[in-house]
């Protein structure tokens, strides 16, 4: 299945997809392969694998993606960023990709290094997400495989942190879909008005490919409170202060971050959405819980 299947396989809808990242010890790895055997259980129509910061994980990033589809029989994805890459060495990393049989790209432009605010194109690279889902197409092109790969391309419901306002930045996004991605996937939100409202201005502009809500399920009150804190994701007053109560109690943080997270994608799945993409943080047992109380909701959606 690809990322340009999402409006073919109307009967499968709403897609469901969960999202990793590589781990940096072998012991993680380990880990990861047991949330892994568990996650797969779950029945994700997608994993994706996220790509590290200056693609320090990027053999993992492939390893883990080939690992899901070939050991797990789960469709993957890989994450692919412009940070610290040349045209030639994208086309080296693509070219792995395809040998490796993965067949979906979450293509992005990532973040500047740490401590850094400002993204630096790379020597021979690229500064932008719509450049490179244009780089990955002419590949298709150039080795003779028109649209071998499904891509997805990141959306913003309360804006890129570096974008001057959300026309802009919805602008910019346009551009990503111009160049070729079948599938927009969110930033994370916690309060479904932002992806409705962003749902609405993006087909305002023209743009016809599903939206993909992206949702994380909250595990911790100090890892959300600094993850949002770089992303600029909201927290809700009443989240905040229940969060705030669980600041040192990682297991009520969890409890309070599965019923928003059931809440949220209730509402969602009602309202029609194409599918959820839950960042899972490599963790299986919040969402064996959350997937077992949505699993009415899709049953209802899927017949
Ligand atoms: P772009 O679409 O290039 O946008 C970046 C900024 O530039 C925006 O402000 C935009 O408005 C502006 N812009 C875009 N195009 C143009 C243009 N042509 N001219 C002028 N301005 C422009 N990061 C990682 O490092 N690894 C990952 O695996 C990863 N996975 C992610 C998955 C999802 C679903 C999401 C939502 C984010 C992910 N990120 C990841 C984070 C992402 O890399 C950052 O948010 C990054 O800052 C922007 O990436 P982008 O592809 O959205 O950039």
């Amino acid at each position: 299945m690809l990322f340009s299947d999402y409006s073919k396989y109307k009967d499968k809808r709403p897609i469901i997809s969960f999202e990793i990242f590589p781990p940096k010890t072998d012991r993680g790895m380990d880990n990861l392969k047991n949330e892994l055997s568990q996650l797969a259980t779950l029945g994700p129509d997608f994993i994706t694998v996220t790509y590290g910061a200056m693609g320090s994980t990027r053999d993992k990033t492939l390893e883990i993606a080939s690992l899901i589809k070939n050991h797990f029989g789960v469709e993957s994805a890989c994450h692919l960023t412009c940070v610290g890459a040349t045209k030639n060495e994208l086309d080296i990393i693509l070219q792995k990709i395809y040998d490796a049989g993965v067949r979906n790209i979450v293509a992005l432009r990532g973040d500047p290094p740490e401590g850094e605010k400002t993204f630096i194109q790379s020597e021979e690279g690229y500064s932008y997400g719509n450049e490179l889902v244009e780089h990955i197409r002419n590949f298709e092109l150039r080795t003779g495989n028109k649209n071998y790969f499904g891509i997805a391309v990141a959306g913003y419901p309360e804006k890129h942190l570096e974008a001057p306002e959300l026309g802009t930045d919805l602008a910019n996004l346009k551009r990503k879909v111009d160049a070729g991605a079948d599938v927009i996937i969110t930033q994370l939100f916690f309060n479904n008005d932002f992806y409705f409202d962003f749902v609405k201005k993006v087909r305002d502009i023209g743009i016809t490919v599903p939206i993909v809500p992206g949702i994380m399920p909250i595990l911790s009150a100090k890892q959300i409170q600094r993850i949002t804190s770089m992303c600029g994701t909201t927290i809700p007053q009443i989240l905040r202060e229940k969060l705030d109560a669980a600041i040192d109690d990682d297991d009520k943080a969890r409890d309070i971050g599965i019923e928003q997270c059931i809440q949220q994608s209730k509402e969602l799945l009602a309202r029609g959405v194409p599918g959820i993409h839950f960042y899972v943080l490599n963790k299986s047992g919040h969402m064996i819980r959350i997937m077992d109380a949505l699993s009415e909701d899709l049953q209802k959606l899927r017949v």
